[in-house]
């Protein structure tokens, strides 16, 4: 392209590309859905067709980045983890955090009519923010998990009990409270007292609720045979051993490895991925 003399303006443009050998979280979020959950009448503390729709669309992402080796998601969030080696857009933070956001909200809106069946998709249409972040070692990405599954547990006993104070229940003469009454009531409370309002005015035991409520959605590729380029032992999948030099794939083997990914079938599941069983049992994903 011939050059203008308005070329030097591109100098004003940062690059952004993200440090070498770190893992790369990129976490989308929903603009303003507690809004747009009430506007489009997602039953509370959960709708099972939005939470549903959110995993359709981040099995359509993944399935389109195959640098994404696993995803976590719960309320109207998601992270997408790529590889630490991962190339993809020279690591520049902006293009990968938008790319993936918007194939994120775009999987979202077209597919919402699969999941809310008559029900109309009004604007302004759901988007989703995203932004990224490093971690330097597998035991500080799989902290960083463990810490959004946490998180989806707490929301979720909160919000499960809050809802139910909510809507009250008669069989035990417990009143419906209005949700400042709930909130306030909710204050400084422990696991243990929300457990115990649950189980005593609910008749709910908490631990029976649906695992993909307390556990949130994990979306990852399963392989008929077993992975070989990526292949890792249980020692390095746990990120507790010291990072070992690893030789850098060459390009028919990079892109060998992409069309076996592209083959490979993406699930979604409800599991523990703060306990180690899970990483153990899947020592590729993160090798
Ligand atoms: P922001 O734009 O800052 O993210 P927000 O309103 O989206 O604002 P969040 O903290 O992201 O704030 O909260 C998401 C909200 O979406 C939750 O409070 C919850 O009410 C609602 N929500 C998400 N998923 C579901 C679901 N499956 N069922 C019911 N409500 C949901
Ligand atoms: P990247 O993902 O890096 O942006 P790209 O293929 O999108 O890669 P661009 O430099 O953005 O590269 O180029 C956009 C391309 O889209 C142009 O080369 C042109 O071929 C095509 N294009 C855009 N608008 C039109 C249009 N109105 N009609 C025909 N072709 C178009
Ligand atoms: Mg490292
Ligand atoms: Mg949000
Ligand atoms: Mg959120
Ligand atoms: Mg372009
Ligand atoms: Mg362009």
């Amino acid at each position: 392209m011939a050059n203008s003399e308005f070329e030097y303006v591109r100098k004003f443009e940062e690059w952004d590309a993200l440090a070498p050998s770190n893992w790369i979280v990129v976490r989308i979020d929903g603009r303003g859905f507690s809004k747009f959950s009430k506007r489009q009448n997602f039953a509370k503390p959960n709708d099972r067709r939005a939470i549903d729709l959110m995993n359709a669309a981040a099995i359509e992402v993944v399935k389109q980045f195959t640098d994404i080796v696993i995803a976590y998601g719960q309320s109207d969030e998601y992270s997408f983890v790529l590889h630490e080696d991962c190339q993809l857009f020279e690591r520049r933070a902006a293009k990968l955090a938008t790319s993936i956001s918007t194939a994120f909200s775009v999987e979202y809106c077209m597919q919402w009519g699969k999941f809310f069946e008559g029900q109309e998709l009004e604007r302004p249409f759901p988007t989703f923010d995203g932004r990224c972040v490093l971690y330097p070692k597998k035991s500080i990405l799989r902290d960083y998990l463990s810490w959004r599954q946490a998180d989806c547990h707490v929301n979720n006993l909160y919000n499960t009990t809050f809802w139910n104070m909510v809507k009250g229940n008669p069989d035990t003469d417990t009143p419906a409270m209005t949700t400042t009454e709930a909130e306030l009531a909710l204050k400084g409370t422990f696991s243990a007292d929300k457990n115990e309002i649950l189980f005593k005015r609910f008749n709910i035991n908490y631990n029976a609720e649906g695992e993909v409520w307390k556990k949130g959605s994990v979306v990852y590729r399963k392989y008929e045979d077993k992975p070989s380029a990526t292949e890792s032992t249980p020692e390095q999948a746990f990120g507790k051993s010291s990072d070992e030099k690893k030789k850098p794939l060459s390009k028919t083997q990079m892109e060998k490895e992409r069309k076996r990914k592209q083959k490979a079938r993406v699930v979604v599941e409800h599991v523990d991925i703060i306990k180690d069983k899970f990483w153990q049992e899947n020592p590729w994903i993160l090798g």
